[in-house]
Parts: structure tokens; C-alpha cells; sequence
């Protein structure tokens, strides 16, 4: 572990003692209670991580591993490596210089909790020995040819390649926007914040969104104080996103802003339109949230998709759509069902726009994309569907419910075993099951720890009942889960 890391993890823990001890408890105990007696780092401050189950081992075997993305599965695919293969060569391409390896922490900054500089890394500080990072952009693919080629011109040859390179934010496919463009989470996002801002529009999507958001916010609530009656307007777009608890955190958390300030909560209306027809896909964290919004007097109208912003009139433009019975059919014997659309204008004083989002284009568009754009790989083994020694994880892979970082942490342990297996000319065994985990941010002190995989069953890893609302997730939200991903996965590869 680096210095400075290791200052912020014991930081981060003495705080973590700091408020169990208000309640009594030591961190074993919590730790106990929240059945994470094996995040044995979080007791020793870092130096002995448990070793994650793995069919890995110390392996001699040679091969050129390319990975295409430095963010978080990316680096910390190239880490695990270093621990397995005795003469690594991995090379990592990433065109930024910054990244923020813990995107989480921007729904934090977006509410206030956290600074923008709290999640911000050299990426360059990560980099393992034996692999060698190059600051450039891969932009061109050729696939049979074991190649690619980068935005300054360079041809790199691999054996392996490993495609890492996440989302992008599409916030110009929304008009009204498209000054906009795309973004990634990460890089100077300035320019988009400074459209955004010109329409009040904000975004915790980025980085620098995500600082914006909170100012935004602050003006929201200072309107509502002065008994202003204002509205709030929070959107989930019609494509795949990361994180999809995202856009109903930052909703919550305003509504726990506003509850702070005496006299604001009363004035201001809070509504989600998402486009999607449930809270949740899985009905019981679905039927939990519904819950939330009741007793919490947020409102909600499913089946909205964010089209356009007038950001003059402050104005968003949703496509609404509904079923509507339509002829009889004599041959089935029923009504057929029609979609109608109607388009409607909500007026808003604040709103969280979050971005429909896509695969970067070079990759999308390259022998490696999909119809959509996504990268093909097999659920399980996530091996391309057409090139057995390509591998994709992360945001950029097309699997469902894979966008978040706890997916990463299930995902790189399978693509290093099978990386290494398929070097030495193994079956590939390692396989992922699904798992996923959304800790829902319920208000400025609780958290709703949704853990699930492709059953769509709450799978909860501790023996407690995963749809309550609990302080303890909270603790480990604002303390634990940062240094679990810098330190266990970006610095060592083995959370
Ligand atoms: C607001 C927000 C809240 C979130 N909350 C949670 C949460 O609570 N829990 C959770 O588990 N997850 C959460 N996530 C999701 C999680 O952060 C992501 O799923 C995770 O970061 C994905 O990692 P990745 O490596 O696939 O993508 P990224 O970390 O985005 O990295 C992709 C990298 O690829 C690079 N790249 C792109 N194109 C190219 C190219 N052509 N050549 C070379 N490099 C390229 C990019 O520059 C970038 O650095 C949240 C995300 C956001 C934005």
C-alpha cells in the first residue's frame, strides 16, 4: 500500500471507530454484525487482506496482456495479474491522466458529504511493476489481427486484450443539450458543467458535475427556505446505465438536504421520472423504495423519458408512455395492446439529469461491438463471443445488471483466472454468477445495502434483512467502501 494511502485508510477508520464508539460498539463487533468478519483489512488497517476464493495460481506462462481502460476494472485487472503471472507484460492504455476510481463517492459530493479532490487519483500512481501504462486513446481495432492502434498512431500487438473501457455520458443526445457532447466521468469536464449549469441542469455523473450538483442544490434549498414553492426533477434515461440506484440517491439525499434547512422541505415538490415502470428490478428492494417515497412524500410517474431541455423557460420535456387497448383481434381472441406517447413539459427549478450512456464509439462501432454497441461476452466467462483471446468487464461488457463497481469486484478475479488459463491453454472455469450490489443512500445517515444477482433475488451477504434502511451501511458507505476499492482492489487485486 502506498504512504498516502495508507494515511487516508487509517483516517478513514479512526473515523469509523469514532462514531461506533458513540454507539458502543468496536469495529470488530460491527464488523461481526454486518457478517464481514472476512474483510480482515478493515480490522488490521490494511496489511493482510483476505484472499478472495480463486482458481489462480503462481503462473510462468508468457503472453502480451493489452488492456484497453484505466478506471477502475481496468487497473485493478492489471494489479491481480501481477500477483499470479511470474513475468508479467501488460500494457494498459488510458488517455487520462486523473481518474475517479471511486465514482461512488460522487453521489457524496453531489450532496455535500464529500470534496470533488476526495476521489481523485493519478492514475499513473496505480500502476503495478510489471506493466506499463500508455496515455492514449485506443481507437481502432482490428481483431483478427491481434492489433490496435491509438489516437497518436501507435500499432500494439497483443496475445491478450482486455477491453475495460466503461461508459460515456450522452448528455447531447437530449436537446436542448447537445453543446453538451459526451463525457466520462472523469477528465476536465468544465465545459459541460458550464452548459449544464447555464440550463440548471445538474448531474452527478461526472466529477465535476457532481461539485456543481451540490451548489445547485444549495441555491434549491436556500429558494425553498424563503418560502418559494419549488420544484425538483430527478430523471433515469431509456438506456443501460452505471449504477442504476444513482438517480433515486441523489433524490433522497435532497430530500434529507432539505429537511435540514427549517421551513424549505414544505415548499419543494420532489418527482422522479424514470422510464422504466418500477423502482427496482427486484421486487422486494422494488416494493422497500416504493415504501421510502410514500413516508418521505416524494412522488414519482413511471414510464417518463427525458427528451429535451429548455433551459431558458426551465422546462423538461419527457416522452410519456402508456398502454392503451386497442382492435379486436378475432384470431387470438383479445384487445391488442397499443403504446401511446405524449410529450410533457414539467417545469423545474432543480433538476438531476442522469444521461442516457453508451459505448465510447471507436469500440461500439469496431469488430468488437454489438448491434448496440456493447461488447459480447459470455455471461459467465466473460470471453468475447468471436475472439476467444479477447475479454471484456465493467460498464463497457454487455451483461445484465453488471454496471457498478461491485460487479468489477466479482468480474476481475473471473477475467484474470481465464486470462491465465487461457495463456496456458486451459478450459476457462473461473465464472461470474451475476452478483451485483447497489448501496442505496436513503438519507444523510442511512443506507439500503441491495445486493442481487441475474435470480433477481436479493442475495444478501450478511445475515440481515437487506431491504432495511440501516446507519451501520452508512458507516461503512462513508468510511469502509473507498478504501475497500482503492486499497483492496486498485493497490493490491485482491478485494
Ligand atoms: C454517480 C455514480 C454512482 C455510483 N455508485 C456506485 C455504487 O454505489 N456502487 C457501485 O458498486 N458502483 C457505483 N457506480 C458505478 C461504478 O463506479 C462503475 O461501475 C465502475 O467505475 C466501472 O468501472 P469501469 O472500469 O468499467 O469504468 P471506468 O471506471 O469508468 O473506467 C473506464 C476507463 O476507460 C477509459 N477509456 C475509455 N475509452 C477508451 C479508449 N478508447 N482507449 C483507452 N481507454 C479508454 C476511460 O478514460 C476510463 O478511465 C457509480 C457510478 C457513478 C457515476
Amino acid at each position: 500500500m502506498k504512504k498516502m494511502e495508507q494515511h487516508e485508510f487509517e483516517y478513514a477508520l479512526k473515523m469509523l471507530d469514532v462514531e461506533l464508539d458513540k454507539k458502543g460498539m468496536s469495529r470488530r463487533d460491527a464488523l461481526k454484525l454486518a457478517g464481514l468478519g472476512t474483510a480482515s483489512f478493515l480490522l488490521t488497517g490494511g496489511g493482510q487482506e483476505a484472499e478472495a476464493a480463486t482458481t489462480a495460481h503462481a503462473s510462468d506462462v508468457q503472453g502480451k496482456i493489452v488492456i484497453v481502460g484505466g478506471g477502475l476494472a481496468g487497473i485493478s485487472t492489471a494489479v491481480r495479474l501481477t500477483n499470479y503471472l511470474s513475468n508479467p507484460d501488460i500494457t494498459i492504455i488510458e488517455p487520462e491522466k486523473k481518474s475517479v476510481s471511486y465514482q461512488p463517492g460522487q453521489t457524496l459530493i453531489g450532496a455535500g458529504v464529500w470534496e470533488k479532490e476526495e476521489i481523485i487519483y493519478e492514475n499513473s500512481e496505480f500502476i503495478p511493476n510489471g506493466a506499463k501504462l500508455i496515455n492514449d486513446k485506443a481507437i481502432s481495432f482490428d481483431p483478427d489481427n491481434n492489433s490496435l492502434t491509438t489516437q497518436r498512431g501507435q500499432t500494439i500487438t497483443y496475445d491478450i486484450l482486455i477491453i475495460a473501457a466503461g461508459v460515456k455520458m450522452n448528455f447531447g443526445a437530449i436537446k436542448g443539450l447537445e453543446a453538451a457532447g459526451e463525457a466520462y466521468s472523469a477528465g476536465d469536464n468544465s465545459a459541460l458543467v458550464k452548459t449544464l449549469n447555464d440550463a440548471g441542469v445538474s448531474s452527478i455523473y461526472t466529477a465535476d458535475g457532481a461539485e456543481a450538483t451540490w451548489k445547485n442544490m444549495q441555491t434549491f434549498i436556500a429558494d425553498a427556505a424563503t418560502g418559494k414553492k419549488v420544484n425538483g426533477v430527478f430523471t433515469h434515461p431509456d438506456t443501460a446505465i452505471k449504477c442504476g440506484g444513482a438517480p433515486k440517491k441523489i433524490m433522497f439525499l435532497t430530500d434529507a438536504r432539505l429537511r435540514e434547512t427549517k421551513g424549505a422541505r414544505e415548499n419543494a415538490t420532489l418527482t422522479f421520472y424514470p422510464n422504466g415502470s418500477k423502482m427496482f428490478g427486484v421486487p422486494e428492494y422494488h416494493d422497500a423504495l416504493v415504501n421510502i417515497f410514500e413516508d418521505r412524500d416524494l412522488k414519482w410517474n413511471y414510464q417518463h423519458n427525458l427528451v429535451a431541455i429548455d433551459g431558458e423557460k426551465r422546462i423538461a420535456t419527457f416522452d410519456k408512455r402508456w398502454m392503451e387497448q386497442g382492435e379486436w383481434d378475432p384470431d387470438y381472441e383479445e384487445y391488442d395492446q397499443v403504446e401511446k406517447h405524449e410529450m410533457i413539459d414539467i417545469p423545474y427549478d432543480f433538476i438531476h439529469v442522469t444521461p442516457p450512456m453508451k459505448v465510447p464509439d471507436e469500440i461500439g462501432n469496431s469488430a468488437l461491438g454489438s448491434n448496440k454497441g456493447w461488447v459480447l461476452v459470455d455471461y459467465e466467462t466473460l470471453q468475447h463471443k468471436k475472439f476467444d483471446n479477447v475479454f471484456a468487464l465493467g460498464d463497457i461488457a454487455a451483461i445484465p445488471l453488471g454496471k457498478t463497481g461491485g460487479s468489477v469486484r466479482k468480474q476481475y478475479k473471473v477475467v484474470v483466472d481465464n486470462v491465465i488459463a487461457k495463456l496456458e491453454n486451459r478450459p476457462l472455469e473461473a465464472k461470474y454468477d451475476g452478483y451485483t450490489v447497489c448501496p442505496l443512500l436513503t438519507s444523510l445517515s442511512t443506507v439500503m445495502l441491495a445486493e442481487f444477482d441475474w435470480t433477481n433475488k436479493p442475495t444478501p451477504s450478511f445475515p440481515l434483512d437487506p431491504t432495511k434502511e440501516r446507519w451501520l451501511w452508512w458507516l461503512l458507505k462513508v468510511y469502509a467502501l473507498k478504501p475497500m476499492t482503492v486499497i483492496g482492489m486498485l493497490s493490491t487485486g485482491r478485494a
